[in-house]
Parts: structure tokens; C-alpha cells; sequence
């Protein structure tokens, strides 16, 4: 079978074949490839990334993505599972918004920062600054 090493961006064409208990590996162009091929075809893990909806802030999503790979098998279970939940913003680059996710209990990271739409705001007669919010407080 053909595999593309996805290790480096130069995206190697591994023509791999198992000979009884081992794995041959052919066109790699460094090591890093038949570890690459070995990995994928026993264990083959892939990184999360997807959005997480995002409530009161200046964008709806926030992109997200795995501190260590997952499972392959698990990766649209997980993305579906990521789907269901809502963070609230603010949100800051690199903020832990899940630990223990999936079978290699990886954390999910927001991989960019998203402001509250709607500041918070303390609201006295004497803090008229909530006024420039149309009246809405959050
Ligand atoms: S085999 Fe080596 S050189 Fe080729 S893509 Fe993989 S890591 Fe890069």
C-alpha cells in the first residue's frame, strides 16, 4: 500500500507492505518515515483541530485544536462531541477549554483569542457607560 508521510512537508509517497511480523518501507526520505508508516499502521493518530461555538462573543467560533494526538478511529466522534458544547467568551489564545478528551485524554486548546461582545458592566445612575451598549447588560 501507498501511504503520503505526513511527518514533513515533503509529503513522501511510503509504498508500505508487512512482511510477517515487520513492515517495509520503501521511497522515505529520512528515518522519521518508517517510524511514520509503523505508527500508521498500528496505532495511526492524528491531531484534533475544529471550532467550539463561542456565546457572547465578537466571533461565533472559536478554532480549537489537540495538545497531542488522538485516536484516528475516534477523531469524528470527538469533532461531534466538540460540536455540542459552547465556551463563553472571553477567550484567550492557548486557554485550556477541555482536559481528558477521548481515549488518549488530550486537552483542547483555543487556538486564538475572542473578545466579549458585550463587556461586562457594572450598572449605577453613576456609570452612565452602560448606556453605549443600547441598554443591554451582561
Ligand atoms: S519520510 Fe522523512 S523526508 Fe519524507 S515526508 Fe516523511 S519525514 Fe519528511
Amino acid at each position: 500500500m501507498n501511504l503520503v508521510c505526513l511527518v514533513c512537508p515533503n509529503s513522501c509517497l511510503l509504498s508500505v507492505e508487512r512482511e510477517g511480523g515487520a513492515v517495509r518501507v520503501v521511497n522515505n526520505g529520512c528515518s522519521r518515515g518508517v517510524e511514520f508508516a509503523v505508527k500508521e499502521l498500528n496505532d495511526p493518530e492524528r491531531t484534533l483541530t475544529s471550532t467550539v461555538k463561542v456565546l457572547n462573543g465578537e466571533f461565533p467560533l472559536v478554532s480549537v485544536r489537540s495538545d497531542r494526538p488522538v485516536k484516528k478511529g475516534e477523531l469524528i466522534s470527538l469533532i461531534q462531541y466538540l460540536d455540542t458544547l459552547t465556551a463563553q467568551a472571553p477567550i484567550s489564545a492557548g486557554q485550556v477549554l477541555l482536559s481528558g478528551l477521548g481515549l488518549n485524554k488530550v486537552t483542547v486548546l483555543a487556538t486564538r483569542a475572542v473578545a466579549e461582545m458585550y463587556p461586562s458592566i457594572l450598572t449605577t445612575p453613576e456609570n452612565p457607560a452602560s448606556r453605549s451598549f443600547g441598554g443591554k447588560i451582561y
